[in-house]
């Protein structure tokens, strides 16, 4: 089974989005598994603190490494091969590559952070791969990690109803994804393009490919560049 741990301060956000739908109808039948860890558990003194100043001054609070460690170290077992990792703005773009090898490893441990984020020694001591889910700043790491898990579990087997729905999407082959549509034929003078109803699918495969290519050109030249739009 297919397993996520959450490090947070906000466990009860959990599993919130996570817990209805595609994902929420997989975790309910066991497909994959989410388990939450209060990092305030292994806070400091009586009021349990996980922050505290920045060394250097500036503004804001740190989590602190004594407490992330020790967070840590509690909720990964001597034979956990999960990969560890912290959602972070500074680490590297999520991709459907990513996912898509998250997807098919044992699963994910997933540090949330808060303020303006964690101790640098906790990266490097305990091995953490910082991914980012884009270039804005969230208030903390609990959305991107749901972000993150919901791309994961979609892709597990037995999740997404059509085995095939998950290759011919958006960035699996490099490219955008066609436009769809769906009945009725005509609405506010918008016809659905021809081709999609003449019943020939090879006709159909090589709109759907040009579609594809057009949108891809016209939004995100870049994917082209990296190779995209082969078959
Ligand atoms: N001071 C930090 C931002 C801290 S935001 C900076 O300028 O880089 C607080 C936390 O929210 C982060 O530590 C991270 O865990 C999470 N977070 C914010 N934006 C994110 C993003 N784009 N991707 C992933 N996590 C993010």
């Amino acid at each position: 089974m297919w397993r996520a741990t959450i490090l947070t301060l906000f466990p009860e956000m959990f599993p919130g989005p996570l817990g209805l739908s595609l994902a929420g109808d997989a975790l309910s039948r066991g497909v994959w598994n989410l388990e939450t860890r209060q990092i305030r558990e292994q806070g400091i003194g009586r009021h349990r603190a996980v922050d505290d100043t920045p060394a250097g001054g500036g503004p804001g609070m740190v989590m602190r490494a004594d407490v992330l460690c020790a967070a840590l170290d509690a909720a990964i077992a001597a034979d956990d091969t999960r990969p560890r990792l912290l959602m972070s703005p500074r680490g590297a773009p999520l991709t459907q590559a990513r996912v898509r090898a998250l997807a098919e490893g044992p699963g994910a441990l997933i540090l949330c952070a808060r303020f303006e984020g964690v101790d640098e020694r906790v990266v490097a001591l305990r091995g953490l791969e910082e991914i980012s889910i884009g270039d804005y700043v969230l208030s903390g790491g609990e959305i991107a990690a749901m972000a993150l898990i919901d791309a994961c579990v979609r892709l597990l087997p037995g999740v997404m109803g059509e085995e095939a729905s998950g290759e011919e999407e958006s960035f699996e082959n490099g490219l955008l994804e066609y436009p769809h549509y769906t009945r009725p034929r005509l609405f506010e003078g918008l016809e659905i393009p021809p081709v999609l109803l003449s019943g020939d699918h090879g006709a159909v495969a090589r709109w759907r490919h040009e579609k594809s290519l057009e949108l891809t050109r016209a939004r995100r030249p870049e994917l082209l560049a990296k190779g995209g739009g082969k078959r």
